[in-house]
């Protein structure tokens, strides 16, 4: 189902905050998407129609109704009572659409997907504080969604996409990277929301690759660990859970330096290295 061509989402966004008197919480990142052709171009890369979609931090339901039009079933977590409201009152003759209140990080997976089932797609437009951890629950998450669609601030959408020795490469780009891949959808810039932040975003796209996956969750307990000083060697960060000289061997028998620091090895070379040791 298309998108409509010019739909006044600036418009709607302004009546609902007034209607509700919403103070709009900057603290929680609450800049609500108002670019008609980002929202279309979400939903396009997203590809609701008939699927089981769970969208985090719903707003004011902007993306929620258009995911709600087109969706089999969708569920909406949102951490603010105010915007719960808001959409329980709007959206309420959506009998596909459950409006979550809760922290997504508090979340209990497994009720999600009880209620949605399989197949899940994911769409988010995340606070820049909370981005790492929502994306990293999302990604060793039981719900293994087959695409997630996030729009996130532009320097975040650069930790996805990171590549070996790049100053933002880290556990978040390699635990993407090894399950889904990840290609850029848009950038929207700040006058796309409303209120402007003070930041340009990015749309990312992540589908999941099909085939064996490591274990999502040791994988990046691993990860966390291997990165946890960055200007150390892996031998030394991994010190509490396998000795200095075993990892030394491994590296070597894998053709790399013994005194490799996380950072320099590709994603699949950390995926190889965790299976190794068990972790
Ligand atoms: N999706 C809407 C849009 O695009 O206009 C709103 C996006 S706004 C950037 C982020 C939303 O996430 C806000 O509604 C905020 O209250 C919500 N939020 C922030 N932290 C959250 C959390 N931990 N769990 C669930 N929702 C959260």
């Amino acid at each position: 189902m298309p998108v409509e061509l010019a739909p006044a989402y600036l418009k709607k966004t302004r009546e609902l905050i007034k209607k509700y008197d919403i103070k709009p919480n900057k603290a929680l990142g609450q800049n609500f998407l108002v670019s008609g052709e980002a929202v279309r171009r979400i939903i396009e890369a997203l590809e609701p129609d008939g699927r089981n979609v769970l969208e985090i931090g719903p707003g004011l339901g902007i993306l929620t109704e258009e995911i709600a039009k087109r969706a089999s079933s969708a569920a909406a977590v949102e951490i603010d009572a105010s915007m719960v409201n808001v959409l329980r009152n709007e959206l309420g003759n959506y009998n596909n659409l459950a409006v979550i209140h809760s922290d997504f990080l508090k979340v209990d997976h497994e009720k999600i997907r009880e209620m949605l089932g399989e197949q899940i797609a994911v769409a988010g437009n995340l606070p820049y504080y909370i981005t790492t951890p929502i994306a990293t629950s999302l990604l060793t998450s039981r719900l293994a969604p087959e695409t997630i669609v996030l729009t996130v601030q532009r320097e975040a959408a650069q930790r996805f996409f990171a590549r070996p020795g790049e100053r933002v490469y880290g556990p978040l780009a390699a635990l993407s990277q090894t399950a889904y891949d990840i290609s850029p959808v848009m950038r929207i810039s700040a006058s796309g929301f409303y209120p402007a932040p003070e930041v340009d975003s990015a749309v990312v796209k992540l589908s999941r690759r099909h085939g064996p996956l490591p274990d999502m969750g040791a994988f990046s307990s691993f990860l966390q660990t291997a990165f946890s000083m960055r200007r150390k060697t892996l031998g030394n960060n991994l010190n509490g859970i396998v000795s200095r000289e075993e990892t030394a061997r491994i590296l070597e028998s894998m053709g790399l330096p013994a005194d490799s620091r996380a950072e320099m090895l590709s994603p699949s070379e950390l995926a190889e290295f965790s299976a190794r040791i068990g972790r």
